[in-house]
């Protein structure tokens, strides 16, 4: 049997049961679907069978989720750090006994190639594990010195929050929401995109199986319109972290306005990459390729805007080709695969739409371009490569996400600048180029929440992550996840040295 052979058994074990069973929700310790619950029919993007059927929450089923959260609240936010910090740990130790299932399943949920998400687990422990041992100083203030009084600041959890994630990494995603707001204290609500919703079923399983009492953990299945729209609307939610379009952001600052929820948001992006005429060549062209074939070009911080210095356009264009054309499309649990199909039908519809947007608009389709027929009937889009593009084409201002990258050229730095700040998004950018000073330059004048010069996207967990523009609001990572989740008290001690103003006397 070969090895994709062997996964496909695998996967087809595991998921046996939710192809067999109603999914549900995991709301105060208990896996439920409620009496008369519609549900909705959930597929596999490598050939669009069914996967089974998944409840699509409703109001009632949400505000449960948020009672129980607001009850769980104060055991869990008064329980020692160094024991949230130990219960952690023993998650991600069960996170990782369960690493192949994870993989196996997310691939087939949604259809990012086994070749990735055989790092889900991992780095998903990673994430609990980071957070977990941050859990007991998470409380930790500044003492701020007056001659006369001394304030120190302590920090609280603020309350139950909703953790809203997309379908592009469910698992990763979550894992990197969840962790730092159970670490600081907060009990959790999760609504997972409807897209998506195996692996945070697994996740919810692997909470109970830790330990983590009754409540803390929660999970709404559902859409947005519905079960996401209750859980940013409803009271005891203090807090709302959402991972998604920039359009569900501002639905949702609207939906949290009257009851002054606290939002944080990572949203979409056009994430250039400039690449000047002095880069490291092959090590620029290996970098462009990886960051927006990889993960099926379903990643918020791909760069999928390629800027090219002119000098060397014409020379990097003709390698890029060589290397969009090779690259391994087919099922994304086949271990040879590089390029796997895309979530759904209607996200592959979107993507497709873009082919007759870019000939429209007068740019050239130089690879690419159409629906791969010979792999059946699954979601698969041959990897796309666009010239001949300007900034002002809608392949080169709207957030595709799929495995297309808009190329453009550009003469002098200036202009490099001008094009990549050209846009309403700013979450992430890639600047290539082996002259320091420059780098140094583009740094500060490239607008995005997270540069990285003469590399791909490389993960450091205390580091921000996040965007500016309308790319987000709100940093993750290290203690910025905690100023998130947590409030900050100041507490203000008189030395008894003072004059206090005296009325009446
Ligand atoms: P989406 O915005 O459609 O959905 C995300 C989540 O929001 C889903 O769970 C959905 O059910 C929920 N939702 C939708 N409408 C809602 C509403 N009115 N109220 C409450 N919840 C609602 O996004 P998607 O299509 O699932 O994911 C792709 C998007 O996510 C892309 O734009 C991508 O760039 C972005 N993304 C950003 C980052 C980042 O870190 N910046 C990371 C990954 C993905």
């Amino acid at each position: 049997m070969s090895d994709f052979e062997q996964n496909l058994q695998a996967a087809n074990q595991y998921l046996q049961r939710f192809r067999a069973n109603v999914t549900g929700h995991y709301i105060d310790g208990e896996f439920t679907v409620p009496d008369g619950s519609a549900t909705y029919d959930n597929t596999t993007p490598t050939d669009n069978s069914s996967l089974g059927q998944v409840v699509e929450g409703s109001a009632a089923d949400v505000t449960a989720a948020c009672q129980a959260a607001e009850r769980a609240f104060p055991a869990w936010r008064d329980l020692p750090g160094k024991q949230r910090r130990d219960l952690l740990h023993h998650f991600a130790d069960m996170i990782e006994a369960r690493a192949e299932e994870i993989a196996l399943v997310e691939s087939m949920d949604c259809g990012q190639p086994i070749r990735f998400m055989k790092q889900a687990a991992v780095r998903g422990a990673a994430n609990f594990r980071f957070f977990a041992d941050k859990a007991a100083e998470a409380r930790n203030g500044l003492a701020l010195h007056q001659d006369e009084h001394t304030n120190y600041t302590i920090r609280s959890p603020i309350g139950p929050v909703g953790v809203i994630t997309p379908w592009n990494t469910p698992f990763m995603l979550s894992t990197w929401k969840i962790a730092p707001a159970l670490a600081a204290g907060c009990t959790v609500v999760h609504k997972p995109a409807e897209l998506s919703p195996l692996s945070a079923m697994l996740l919810a399983e692997i909470s109970r199986e830790a330990g983590i009492p009754a409540g803390v953990w929660n999970t709404v299945n559902g859409f947005g319109e519905v079960a996401g729209k209750t859980l940013t609307e409803h009271p005891a939610v203090k807090a709302v972290a959402l991972v998604g379009e920039t359009a569900t952001g501002s639905h949702i600052m609207r939906q949290g306005a009257d009851t002054l929820k606290r939002v944080h948001f990572e949203l979409g992006g056009k994430n250039p990459v400039l690449v000047f005429d002095d880069a490291d060549f092959d090590r620029a062209l290996d970098a462009v390729v990886f960051m927006i074939y990889s993960l099926n070009g379903q990643r918020c911080t791909s760069s999928s805007r390629l800027l090219v210095q002119s000098g060397i356009r014409d020379r990097f264009i003709a390698a890029l080709e060589d290397r969009v054309t090779a690259l391994r499309v087919g099922h994304s649990l086949d271990p040879d695969t590089e390029v796997g199909p895309l979530v759904h039908t209607g996200h592959f519809d979107k993507v497709m739409s873009y082919m007759d947007a870019a000939r429209e608009d007068g740019a050239t389709i130089a690879v690419g371009g159409e629906r791969r027929e010979d792999l059946g009937p699954g979601n698969y889009v041959s990897p796309t490569l666009f010239i001949d593009a300007d900034n002002s084409m809608r392949i080169a201002r709207e957030e595709i996400f799929g495995p297309v990258l808009t190329a453009i050229s550009f003469e002098t730095e200036e202009e490099a600048v001008r094009i990549a700040n050209d846009t309403p998004y700013g979450l992430s950018g890639y600047i290539w180029t082996g002259d320091t000073g420059r780098a140094m330059r583009l740094a500060r004048s490239v607008e995005a929440g997270m540069l990285w010069v003469n590399s791909e996207n490389n993960r450091n967990l205390p580091s921000p992550f996040g965007g500016i523009k309308m790319s987000g609001i709100g940093r993750d990572g290290g203690d910025y996840s905690f100023d998130f989740y947590m409030e900050t008290k100041n507490v203000c001690i008189a030395h008894d040295t003072h004059r206090v103003p005296a009325l009446g006397r």
